[in-house]
């Protein structure tokens, strides 16, 4: 299997505060990719805001996006600057105020297409001190938000998508700012995927790898919203495009988060917590596949360890699907048999068999994952409990 990195231009995200040792996330280059969202309230209200970007980053939020779009929201975006512990990303429209607001806050980067700031001057006063800021700059064309003469002549189209990004990167560059993330999301795979290889070829060819920020826009409701970004997102960070994603759902927030990495897990670029295989159970199944797979979620849920652990509702797959993880349990008449490694560590009564599995996990932690052995205390119970 070979999956090649595309090469992008690496920048720097860290929110402008006193505090040095604030948060500091890098997109691009050589980094892993790193996982965003957006909160949806209101960003005036800066303790609920943070309460939600506080809930966000528990969840393994690396970069939080809100929005900043009239005088109260600045002044809410100063305490979250200062209190968050991620960098935070000003969504901004057309009102340049907003953009030099949320600069002066201290944001780690804003997001912006700057040819929608009709004035030259406003767009240069903007720019300049993003750039005295240092503060890199994320171009968002959506299909939706074209500019109206090249959605004329191009139509809805990734072609269009791309044109109207570099009509953006061409104002920043012209202005000496190349802190540049380009986003270009469609409400569909298809025109997704064209519009990010196209722009990948045309960021080569032009010698400007600027990072790509990938999402689906609208993607939709929780479960469909899941499937359309994988299958979107999964198609791109497969062809080694993309530096940062957000998936968009019609749902909490907090829901994006683990479908975020569950697509960057599932195409081992990044590890985080648990890797849960369970068998989808059929007539053969000595055992509730489902029950012990929601306990062993339980679990998971208390670790960020990367331990894989099987599921299986019979003998028959259970010993060879458990040689890949690190832990496997294969249900068997009224008891279940534990592996590690695909040796069998023990055959324990149902009863028994959640406490045993338990104990295994805890086990490998403590063996396989060094790193993560203070989140299981000396007795071996799990911390928290
Ligand atoms: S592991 Fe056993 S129970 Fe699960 S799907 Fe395969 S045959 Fe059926």
């Amino acid at each position: 299997m070979i999956r090649l990195r595309r090469a992008s231009q690496p920048v720097l995200l860290q929110n402008k505060t006193d505090d040095p040792s604030a948060k500091a996330v890098w997109i691009g280059g050589d980094h892993p990719i790193v996982v965003q969202s957006m909160t949806t309230t209101d960003t005036a209200d800066a303790d609920a805001t943070l309460a939600q970007i506080y809930g966000l980053a528990m969840a393994g939020c690396e970069v939080v996006r809100v929005t900043c779009q009239d005088v109260r929201d600045a002044e809410g975006l100063k305490q979250i600057v200062r209190r968050s512990p991620v960098p935070i990303v000003a969504d901004i429209h057309f009102d340049h105020r907003m953009a030099l607001a949320a600069l002066e806050a201290g944001v780690a980067k804003l997001r912006l297409n700057p040819g929608n700031i009709r004035d030259p001057h406003k767009t240069r006063e903007v720019v300049s001190l993003a750039k005295e800021r240092k503060t890199p700059i994320r171009i968002g064309v959506n299909l939706g938000s074209l500019a109206p003469d090249l959605e004329q002549k191009l139509g809805l189209t990734a072609e269009a998508m791309v044109a109207s990004a570099l009509r953006h990167v061409e104002i920043l560059e012209e202005l000496g700012h190349t802190e540049i993330i380009i986003s270009l999301k469609a409400h569909d795979v298809a025109t997704t995927v064209y519009a990010y290889r196209l722009m990948d070829t045309t960021l080569r060819s032009r010698g400007t790898p600027y990072a790509l920020h990938l999402g689906i826009t609208e993607a939709g409701l929780l479960r469909d919203g899941t499937v359309k970004s994988a299958v979107g997102l999964g198609i791109l960070l497969w062809e080694g495009i993309g530096d940062t994603l957000r998936v968009s759902l019609a749902a909490d927030p907090l829901e994006e988060v683990p479908v975020a990495w569950g697509i960057l897990k599932s195409l081992g670029l990044r590890e985080k917590g648990f890797e849960i295989t369970a068998c989808p159970s059929c007539g053969r199944a000595e055992i509730d596949v489902l029950d012990l797979g929601r306990s062993v979620e339980a679990i998971a849920r208390e670790y960020t360890a990367p331990v894989k652990v099987a599921v299986m509702g019979c003998v028959v797959n259970g010993p060879g699907e458990s040689k890949m993880a690190d832990v496997g349990v294969a249900g068997g008449k009224g008891k279940g048999a534990i592996y590690r490694k695909g040796s069998l560590v023990g055959t324990y009564p149902e009863a028994e068999l959640f406490t045993a599995l338990r104990r295994e996990i805890e086990g490998v932690i403590l063996e396989q994952y060094p790193d993560f052995a203070h989140e299981v205390r000396q007795d071996h119970s799990i911390v928290g409990l």
